[in-house]
């Protein structure tokens, strides 16, 4: 099988030579185990944090030792009781071709008709969680609210806007950095507006497209971003801090909003979150997002890149844009 090691620790944006692709043979499944073979690998920005040692201290990713990252696969042998051969199954053995390990790695999936199994790592998945979440739990999202979506035509973002619609906002912007990308957070995906941040100041784009203000903020870019959406939060506006792209590669921790004053002024609160510590609504949300998916009420498109080999440039393709809606990769 084939895997993914991190050779060196990336110093700004990361480099193909940062990771060394190798080949090695796996075990035999002991008493307990089960043989996966991975068909989709998930490419996340967090995994950009595990590659520093200094930023996630212990949850780095180790030199020279396979990384890992979500993954969807089918059980090839079991040695497990629950588990059978052709079962789907999800993990955080990713980055690799596929794995042996305690049948408690793994999570067995229902295939949901007419939904590709890479969407247990988008829209049915930890992404597709994290918009739910982010919106209604942590921002409080009501309806009638205006609500703006930062990386909007991005896995979470892209379902974050559209849950804001569904639950009844008055209005849901979005931003993101292309004009292709902009045109399909208006078309397809029902925003009321939308800009490229590429092509202005984001406080004088986001002003011109909310001339009266935001209720709600779901932040996946921090910087200008944030920035922008504290001077248009209107009076008693909330922000879910969901993510903060933009700033994942700097060396030096860049200084913050220059505007907090206005959360003195306005009552604003800015809320983080870690969709990790949200797992007991995963029942919630996987019951009312399929009911979304099978009345078509939400859409999503996945960007998928094929093969192992491409995997650190799919993962460097997320990091620059290249994606719309979530990225994986086939195997
Ligand atoms: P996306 O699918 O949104 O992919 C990342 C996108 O970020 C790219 O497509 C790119 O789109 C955009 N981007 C890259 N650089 C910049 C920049 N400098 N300024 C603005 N946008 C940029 O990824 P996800 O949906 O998986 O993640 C979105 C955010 O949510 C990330 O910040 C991630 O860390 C966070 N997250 C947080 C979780 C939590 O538990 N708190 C869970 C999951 C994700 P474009 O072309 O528009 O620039």
């Amino acid at each position: 099988v084939q895997e993914w090691q991190l050779a060196a620790r990336p110093v700004g944006r990361p480099v193909p030579g940062d990771f060394r692709l190798v080949e090695r043979e796996l075990p035999t499944p002991a008493e307990g185990e089960v043989w996966v073979r991975n068909t989709f690998l998930s490419v996340d920005p967090y995994m950009r944090a595990l590659m520093s040692a200094e930023e996630t201290g212990s949850l780095a990713y180790a030199l020279d030792r396979p990384m890992t990252g979500g993954a969807v696969g089918e059980v090839v042998v079991s040695r497990a009781a629950g588990l059978s051969p052709g079962d789907l199954v999800l993990s955080d053995l990713g980055w690799r071709t596929a794995a042996v390990a305690p049948a408690g790695r793994f999570t067995r999936l229902r295939r949901v008709e007419g939904v590709p199994d890479s969407a247990f790592l988008g829209v049915l998945g930890m992404p597709g969680l994290s918009a739910y979440v982010g919106l209604t739990e942590i921002a409080g999202m009501r309806p009638g609210d205006t609500v703006f979506v930062s990386g909007a035509a991005g896995a979470v973002g892209s379902l974050a806007g559209q849950i804001a619609r569904l639950r009844g906002a008055k209005a849901v912007l979005g931003s993101a950095g292309s004009a292709a990308k902009v045109e399909y957070l208006t078309g397809e995906l029902g925003f009321t507006a939308a800009f490229n941040y590429k092509t202005g100041p984001v406080r004088e784009l986001l002003a011109e497209a909310a001339p009266d203000g935001i209720d709600v903020y779901f932040d996946n870019v921090g910087g200008d971003h944030l920035e922008a959406a504290i001077d248009a939060l209107r009076p008693n506006g909330r922000a879910a801090l969901c993510g903060a792209i933009s700033g994942y590669h700097d060396t030096e921790p860049a200084p913050g909003p220059r505007n907090m004053v206005e959360l003195v002024k306005k009552r604003i609160t800015l809320r983080g979150f870690e969709v990790g510590d949200h797992a007991d609504l995963q029942p919630r949300f996987a019951e009312e997002m399929g009911g979304w998916l099978a009345e078509r009420k939400i859409t999503f498109r996945e960007t998928v890149e094929d093969g192992i080999a491409h995997a650190v440039d799919t993962f460097l393709g997320l990091m620059n844009g290249r994606n719309t809606g979530k990225m994986v990769v086939r195997i």
